[in-house]
C-alpha cells in the first residue's frame, strides 16, 4: 500500500483555464440559464456530428436525453423496447418512464456491445424500438442493427453516452438512428458536470424535443425574456426540466474546443495498457474493429477467478489499497433486484453480459493521467497478477 502518493481519482475531468474563464464570464453577464452559450455549443457540436444545427438539442443530461427522444419516437404503454443486459440502469430506467416495456437481450462476448441475433430473435408484435448501447466507445454493429429496423420498421435510439468520438464504417455515432443521446456526465469524455444532447435525424423532432424539455411550453425562456421583448408562451404539452445552463454549456464549448486532442491521449494509453496487460492471465478488450473508431471512453480487465487466481472484488480492494481508483461497469441488468422484481429476469438468462458483470474492472483512462500515474496502475496490475498467480 502506498499512502505518499495522491489518489488517483477514476474518471477526473480535465477542465483547464478556458472552461474557468467561460463560466466566470457566464456569471459576469448573470445569465445562468438556457441562453447563448447553449445554442453556441448545439452549433459546435452539430458541426462535430457533421449535421445541421437544427437536428441537435442540449439537454441536463443523457439519461433526459433518452427519456424525451423515446416520447418524441411515439413510444406508448404497452410497446417494447430492445435493449442490451449489459449498461448503466438509466438506459433502461429511461424506457421504463416512457410506460414501455424494457426488453433484455445478451451482449456479443468480445465487443461487449448488444448482439444482433438476439435482437432479432427478441422482436414480438409489440416491438418498436431498439436501443443499442456503443460500449465502452466501441460501435455495435450498425449495419445490422439498421437493416433489422428498416426490415421491421422499428425505431433505433442510440445511447451514444460512452461514443462522442465513435465512428462506424465512417459514420459518426449517434447518426444512423432517428435518434442519437449523448451525456456530458463528469467521467465521460468530455463534460459539462452534468449535460447531454439529442442528434436527431428530423428537425421536427427536435423542436418537439425542445418543448419536452421545457415544461411544454412553446417558447423558451431566452426568447421569452430577450431583448426583443416579452413573448407570450402557451403550454402545449405537460413538457419536462430538462433544459441545459449557460453555465454547462460555458464549459463544454471548450472541452468540445479540446475533443481530438484527449481522444489522442486516450488511445495512447489504451494502447499501452494493451501492450503491458497482454502477457497477464487477465482479459484485455479486443482491439477496435477495422473501419471504426473507437472512443476510448473505457478501459476494461476481466479477471476470472480460475485463471487469474483470485477475484474481481480482491483486484478492486487491491487497486483501492494502492491508491488508484477503479470502476464496474456494469453488473448486468438482471442482477439488480428491481428489474428481477418487476420483470422476473435472471441473470443466467444472458450469460455473456452476467459473467462480463462479474468479472470486470475499469482502470483509470482520463486524458488527465499524467506518465507517472498510468506507470503506477500498471505497476500495480502487475503486482496483484504476480501475487495471486504465486
Ligand atoms: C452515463 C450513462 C448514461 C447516463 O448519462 P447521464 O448524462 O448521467 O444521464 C446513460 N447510458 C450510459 C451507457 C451511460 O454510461
Amino acid at each position: 500500500m502506498n499512502q505518499s502518493q495522491p489518489f488517483i481519482v477514476f474518471g477526473a475531468p480535465q477542465i483547464e483555464q478556458d472552461e474557468i474563464d467561460e463560466v466566470v464570464d457566464s456569471m459576469r453577464a448573470s445569465w445562468l440559464g438556457t441562453g447563448p452559450k447553449v445554442a453556441r455549443f448545439e452549433r459546435e457540436f452539430a458541426a462535430y456530428k457533421n449535421v445541421q444545427p437544427d437536428h441537435v438539442a442540449a439537454t441536463n443530461s443523457c439519461t433526459a436525453a433518452l427519456h424525451i427522444s423515446m416520447l418524441a419516437a411515439g413510444l406508448k404503454p404497452g410497446d417494447e423496447v430492445i435493449t442490451t443486459a449489459l449498461t448503466f440502469c438509466a438506459t433502461v430506467n429511461a424506457i421504463i418512464h416512457t410506460g414501455a416495456t424494457p426488453v433484455l437481450v445478451d451482449v456479443e462476448a468480445d465487443s461487449m456491445n448488444i448482439d444482433p441475433h438476439a435482437v432479432e430473435a427478441a422482436i414480438t408484435e409489440r416491438t418498436r424500438a431498439i436501443l443499442p448501447v456503443h460500449f465502452a466507445g466501441r460501435p455495435s454493429a450498425m449495419d445490422a442493427l439498421v437493416a433489422i429496423a428498416r426490415k421491421h420498421n422499428l425505431k433505433l435510439i442510440e445511447d451514444c453516452a460512452h461514443a462522442i468520438e465513435t465512428e462506424y464504417h465512417g459514420k459518426k455515432a449517434g447518426t444512423f438512428g432517428e435518434f442519437g443521446c449523448f451525456s456530458f456526465y463528469a467521467t465521460k469524455n468530455i463534460t459539462t458536470g452534468e449535460g447531454g444532447m439529442v442528434v436527431a435525424q428530423d428537425e421536427h423532432d427536435i423542436a418537439r424535443i425542445k418543448v419536452l424539455a421545457l415544461h411544454g411550453m412553446s417558447k423558451d425562456a431566452w426568447h421569452r425574456f430577450g431583448d426583443a421583448g416579452y413573448k407570450h408562451y402557451l403550454v402545449t404539452e405537460a413538457g419536462f426540466k430538462y433544459n441545459m445552463m449557460d453555465i454547462q454549456a460555458a464549459i463544454g464549448i471548450h472541452q468540445l474546443e479540446r475533443i481530438e486532442q484527449n481522444w489522442c491521449k486516450r488511445q495512447t494509453l489504451w494502447n499501452r495498457y494493451q501492450a503491458a496487460f497482454s502477457e497477464l492471465p487477465v482479459t484485455c478488450p479486443q482491439e477496435a474493429e477495422n473501419d471504426t473508431r473507437h472512443a476510448y471512453h473505457l478501459y476494461t480487465l476481466l479477471i476470472d477467478e480460475a485463471r487469474t487466481g483470485i477475484s474481481r472484488d480482491a483486484f478492486l480492494e487491491h487497486m483501492t489499497l494502492s491508491g488508484i481508483g477503479v470502476g464496474v461497469h456494469y453488473l448486468s441488468i438482471p442482477e439488480h433486484p428491481y428489474y428481477q422484481e418487476r420483470y422476473g429476469w435472471r441473470a443466467e438468462d444472458y450469460p455473456n453480459a452476467m459473467r462480463i458483470g462479474r468479472q470486470t474492472v475499469s482502470l483509470p483512462l482520463s486524458a488527465k493521467l499524467s506518465d507517472s500515474e498510468m506507470y503506477r496502475v500498471m505497476d500495480a496490475v502487475r503486482e496483484f497478477v504476480r501475487v495471486a498467480v504465486k
